[in-house]
């Protein structure tokens, strides 16, 4: 059984975890003051790769939810952070995706844009997609571009329903191409490792908190990092019965999280 007490890092998802939509889900805000009185240190990790650090800051701070956009660890950021340390400065990539993966990418011209043979093409979600970007990124991958997605979420939730996610873009690439992506977002460990890295944390002292099992849970298991699932997302107690990943923790919803954190602290 983990003792809480050695939780110094908690790692939140985001959708289906903090909120829902606009809607602020219940005990967010309580379990994050809780942990700031107890000097644990919250972040969130997120396979959105649509956003910039300072668009999560007005996000997150328009829902009260008082974690800083420098907290949020996206697969952006991480792919970021990941191609830097593979590849050198004047390295050419083709992007598919949105304002927060370009300003990442091409911010200070470490990487340059290029469309015709560039060395890496990469990919993520993109609400703009045209036939064009697709054929540009299949052609590029052809000819010997590393293939990288920041995640293969295949749908997103909306008002209207279950949209075409990420995922959705990288089985066209992958179909069109035979070549299967080198993924950094969750299940995926680098994400994991580099959010840890950067918090200065390690898996023993973190804990995870997710609504996903194929992703935040099953991905944060495999890089050693302790794990609780919340009900308030996409999985009900009926999923859980004959799932392959199992959690260390559920709960109904982060108010009953927080009662599990405040007993251990009391009891300390
Ligand atoms: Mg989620």
């Amino acid at each position: 059984m983990l003792d809480f007490v050695k939780i110094r890092t908690i790692l939140f998802d985001m959708d289906g975890v903090l909120y829902c939509g606009k809607q602020v889900l219940p005990g967010v805000r309580e379990i994050i003051a809780f942990c700031k009185q107890q000097k644990i240190v919250c972040a969130c990790i997120t396979n959105n790769a649509t956003l910039t650090p300072q668009q999560y800051d007005q996000k997150l701070t328009e829902l009260g939810i008082l974690i800083p956009g420098s907290h949020v660890i996206g697969s952006a950021f991480v792919t970021n952070l990941y191609l830097r340390e593979q590849y050198p400065s004047g390295t050419t990539v083709y992007i598919i995706g949105m304002d927060g993966l370009h300003k990442f990418l091409l911010a200070d011209n470490y990487f340059t844009l290029q469309e015709q043979n560039p060395q890496i093409v990469v990919q993520s979600a993109d609400l703009t997609l045209t036939y064009q970007k697709l054929k540009t990124a299949c052609l590029a991958i052809r000819a010997g571009a590393r293939f990288i997605a920041t995640n293969t979420d295949r749908s997103f939730p909306t008002e209207e329903g279950l949209a075409p996610g990420s995922g959705a873009i990288t089985a066209a690439i992958q179909a069109a191409t035979d070549v299967a992506p080198f993924v950094i977002g969750k299940p995926q460990p680098t994400i994991f490792r580099t959010a840890i890295n950067l918090l200065g944390s390690t898996p023993e002292t973190t804990l995870m908190i997710g609504d996903r099992l194929e992703t935040d849970i099953l991905g944060a298991k495999s890089v050693g990092i302790h794990t609780a699932l919340v009900l308030t997302g996409v999985t009900k107690r009926t999923n859980l019965v004959n799932s392959s990943v199992q959690p260390d923790f559920v709960f109904d919803d982060l108010r009953e999280t927080l009662k599990a954190l405040q007993k251990v602290y009391s009891d300390a």
